[in-house]
């Protein structure tokens, strides 16, 4: 069968009208596009020949995992112009290596059978995010996904040895190596990690493996303010000896609202409090975990740095701590619309951040209920916004824009990042833009320019 017919006949590989709304429509359900058509390659070879079909015919692909990125990177453009190439269907795991402490997968595979799949192995691969049932490997590096974990183990790219790519112009370049070490010449892979798909489309990648904790301890506790938990975190880090695998801050608010949300879940702890952190400490081998974290929390209340916190007695407990994070999530979703910031700052200046945020956002939009929660041991920080009801859909977009002009005004003055993990795609494109110096335009665009000279390759995400 050749290239065209595969692309445009083969109903095996093409999906039907009739089921395309979750290509077409992202999680959030925000953005939605009309796509040209959606074809699902089962192997890199077919990766190859549709790429290179698109190419021929001058049409634009975006390449898309399990399309839960934020930013619209992956939602094709309403004018039905763009062929989705989605990855689900490469989904194979290739390889296992516990001794090299590795793994080979195919792009496709969903994230939380990678997790599985290492398991199995008594390996821990440590990228953890709320939506881990759905979004697929090659999403998380294309979008160099951070999450839960990044505090002890990194960002994605601290975690993939090698990759497969397919070009813009249909060729294969094999970066697919399993060192840990290696020097030789310009590392490439880290050009397509981040890349958002405008560079080529991650067919596979080799990733590092970790030995699989066999103690975990898991604490939901109180903290006064957001300073108290910046000092608390400085604490756990020194007193911890590098096991901190997570360190959450979440707001009363946002543990009230997933209360409400979660069915059968329960407030950790008899009384409220205006903050909350979220402490995971792991370890495997022969570390006495349990003794050394009470001895830890034991000491933070002694110096006054919690008023108050529980260790989860089991797993299922520590399960539930985690679905209070993930009720932030969902109780937001359910309000519509909403502004989801991913912004960080040095952890130096998060106190004044947050302080500032509030203060500032609330002096101008007293109506809005601003939620920030997220990633306190990564300075990366969800300042959420959810707009009162009843608004128009225009007002409300007049609004969200004008709550985030305030919040990364101030991440401009404290040196931070209005992207810490979602990346930019369409949603942040201006607003990256504008905040990027001309030199580093230049080379963006000399770069895109080099491996996708026509522009086809995810066109018009992250920069124009
Ligand atoms: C509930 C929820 C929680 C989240 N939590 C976090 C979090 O804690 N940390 C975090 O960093 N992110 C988080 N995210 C967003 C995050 O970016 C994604 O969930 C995930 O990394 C994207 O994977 P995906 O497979 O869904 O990619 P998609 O949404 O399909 O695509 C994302 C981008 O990558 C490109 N792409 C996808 N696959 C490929 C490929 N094979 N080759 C080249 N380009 C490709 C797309 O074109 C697009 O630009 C969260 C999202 C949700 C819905």
């Amino acid at each position: 069968m050749d290239a065209l017919t595969m692309l445009l006949d083969d109903p095996s590989l093409r999906v039907p009208a009739a089921d395309l709304d979750r290509y077409s429509t992202d999680w959030s359900r925000d953005l939605s596009g009309t796509p040209r058509a959606v074809v699902r390659p089962r192997t890199t070879a077919d990766v190859a020949s549709m790429v290179r079909e698109c190419a021929a015919r001058g049409l634009p692909i975006v390449p898309q995992g399990g399309h839960t990125g934020l930013v619209g990177g992956a939602t094709p453009s309403k004018d039905g112009s763009e062929v989705v190439i989605s990855l689900e269907r490469l989904n194979a795991i290739r390889e296992i290596d516990p001794v090299n402490f590795s793994m080979t997968v195919e792009a496709g595979c969903i994230l939380e059978n990678i997790h599985a799949a290492a398991a199995a192995e008594d390996c821990l691969f440590p990228l953890q995010l709320s939506a881990q049932g759905s979004c697929q490997i090659g999403g998380n590096i294309a979008s160099n996904a951070g999450g839960l974990n990044v505090v002890r183990y990194g960002m994605t790219r601290d975690l993939v040895l090698g990759l497969e790519v397919v070009l813009p112009d249909g060729r294969i370049w094999n970066g697919l190596r399993k060192l840990r070490k290696n020097n030789t010449g310009y590392d490439l892979k880290q050009l397509f990690i981040g890349s958002e798909g405008t560079l080529g489309i991650i067919t596979a990648a080799s990733l590092k493996l970790f030995p699989k904790p066999s103690q975990i301890e898991t604490a939901f506790l109180a903290v006064d303010s957001p300073d108290q938990a910046v000092a608390l975190f400085g604490r756990a880090r020194r007193d911890l000896s590098d096991l901190l695998s997570a360190f959450e801050l979440l707001p009363r608010r946002g543990v009230e609202l997933a209360l409400e949300v979660m069915p059968g879940l329960r407030d950790p702890l008899s009384g409220p409090s205006p903050y909350y952190v979220l402490m995971e400490v792991a370890a495997s081998g022969l570390v006495h975990l349990k003794g050394l974290v009470e001895t830890f929390l034991e000491g933070a209340v002694e110096s006054a740095l919690l008023s108050d916190g529980t260790l989860a007695a089991n797993g299922a407990q520590a399960a539930e701590f985690w679905r209070i994070r993930e009720g932030i999530i969902e109780a937001q979703a359910r309000r519509g619309r909403h502004l989801r910031t991913d912004v960080s700052v040095p952890i130096s200046s998060l106190t004044t951040f947050l302080d500032a945020a509030h203060a500032d956002l609330l002096r101008a939009e007293p109506d809005v209920l601003p939620l920030a929660y997220g990633h306190l041991g990564d300075g990366n920080i969800h300042f959420n916004v959810v707009p009162p009801s009843g608004l128009s859909e225009a007002d409300k977009t007049a609004l969200l824009h004008r709550c985030e002009v305030v919040i990364f005004g101030l991440v401009d003055r404290l040196g931070g990042s209005i992207s810490a993990e979602h990346g930019i795609g369409r949603v942040k494109r201006a607003a990256f833009q504008e905040r990027s110096a001309p030199l580093d335009l230049d080379l963006l665009r000399r770069i895109k320019a080099v491996i996708d000279p026509n522009r086809l390759m995810n066109p018009g995400r992250m920069f124009d």
